[in-house]
């Protein structure tokens, strides 16, 4: 459905983002707003999920490297002392 804009006066599509003539956005809260809400809350949830996943993964990674390093410092440090 087309609807005119509130800024040219064109003919854009209900659906439009903005204006393709002059590039405004439509002024309709109501339908622009809460999809733009919800796909900003899910790329923080995504983000946020993200991060404890990494944060969950580091764990084991600090705790390998950690290990490996002490016991090549316990390996090397002998033979670096000769
Ligand atoms: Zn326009």
């Amino acid at each position: 459905m087309l609807i005119d804009c509130y800024e040219c006066k064109a003919k854009v599509s209900e659906s439009a983002a903005s204006c393709p003539h002059c590039g405004a956005i439509p002024l309709d809260p109501v339908r622009s707003l809460p999809v733009e809400v919800s796909d900003l809350d899910m790329k923080f949830r995504t983000m946020i999920w993200f991060l404890i996943k990494v944060s969950f993964a580091a764990v084991p990674a600090v705790i390998v490297v950690y290990t490996a390093w002490t016991i090549i410092g316990g390996v090397l440090s002998p033979l670096l002392h000769m």
